[in-house]
């Protein structure tokens, strides 16, 4: 047997080319997976606010004549990280509405850019992605980093 031979067995052996759509069993994982992702952020976004509320109802209780003070304080700092957590978790739930309705209208796993499959591992990893790993490493700083 020669070599070429070899090669060539092993290629036609592999059955999952390039360029094919995800398999329903996948997809239905993925959905299962970002539905509960979904409700994870969605409890996780609920608690955020309700502290958000607390700190901020606590800082209007220290009233004016403490404003520099309360400004300065930790309960301010922890206000804003609060507040960039519910940016953040915002917009990934955003995502994840997106893929979902991805998968209903049978678009899931597509890349937005360039139309290419997008490798399963890669959706493994981040499974609400829009765009293949070659499109996302060409997007530079500053543009949508939304996955
Ligand atoms: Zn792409």
């Amino acid at each position: 047997m020669t070599l070429r031979t070899i090669t060539r067995n092993n290629s036609a052996s592999r059955r999952a080319p390039k360029g094919t759509s995800l398999r329903k069993t996948d997809i239905e994982r993925f959905r299962q997976l970002l539905q509960v992702q979904r409700d994870d952020i969605t409890e996780d976004l609920r608690i955020l606010k309700e502290s958000l509320r607390s700190l901020q109802d606590h800082q209007q209780g220290i009233g004016a004549w403490n404003l520099d003070f309360a400004r300065d304080s930790a309960d301010t700092e922890s206000a804003e990280n609060i507040a960039v957590q519910i940016r953040r978790l915002s917009d990934t739930l955003n995502q994840i509405a997106g893929a979902l309705r991805r998968i209903e209208n049978g678009t899931f796993g597509i890349c937005v850019r360039c139309g290419k499959i997008i490798d399963i591992e890669r959706l493994e990893a981040v499974p609400f992605t829009r765009r293949c790993i070659a499109c996302k490493s060409n997007i530079r700083a500053g543009e949508d980093q939304g996955g």
